[in-house]
């Protein structure tokens, strides 16, 4: 029997009743989530849903109104910054997959940047250029335009 923890939106910060370790990775990839290409909206209802499964652990969910999708099985243990590259690279494939939407998009590039943990911080996940691999900004502070 899954229970669900919380549901809010997808661009928003998480409610007091989310778990410590999911509040970092979600605030972050969830403010980046304001940066979308030119015109582009999130689809109606777009939300995160954190459900627990007794058992196995933690699921997030990714949803709109056309429903919902469980991308994520979620290893708590994992630090900061791995755990906030899995997310966005979750929600990533989540919204360019399902909602059509190219998100993040590198700078004068039109490919996607890359998420990755950060090497030598354990607290910190950064957006990478495709061709370069160089990272470009944390997640969580793309800045607009990006
Ligand atoms: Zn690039």
């Amino acid at each position: 029997m899954r229970n669900t923890i919380a549901t809010w939106p997808l661009d928003a910060p998480p409610p007091p009743d989310v778990p410590a370790e999911f509040r970092t990775p979600c605030t972050r990839v969830g403010r980046d989530l304001r940066h979308l290409p030119a015109g582009a909206r999130l689809p109606d209802g777009a939300c995160w849903e954190l459900s627990e499964e007794p058992g196995s652990g933690f699921l997030l969910g990714l949803g709109s109104t056309r429903g919902l999708r469980y991308t994520l099985e979620v290893d708590p243990y994992l630090p900061p910054g791995p755990l906030t590259a899995l997310v966005a690279e979750q929600v990533q494939d989540h919204v360019t997959g399902y909602e059509f939407l190219q998100w993040p998009t590198c700078p004068g590039h039109v490919h996607l940047l890359v998420p990755a943990a950060d090497p030598d911080d354990a607290e910190r996940a950064r957006w990478h250029c495709r061709r370069s691999g160089h990272p470009l900004a944390l997640i969580g502070d793309l800045s607009t335009g990006s």
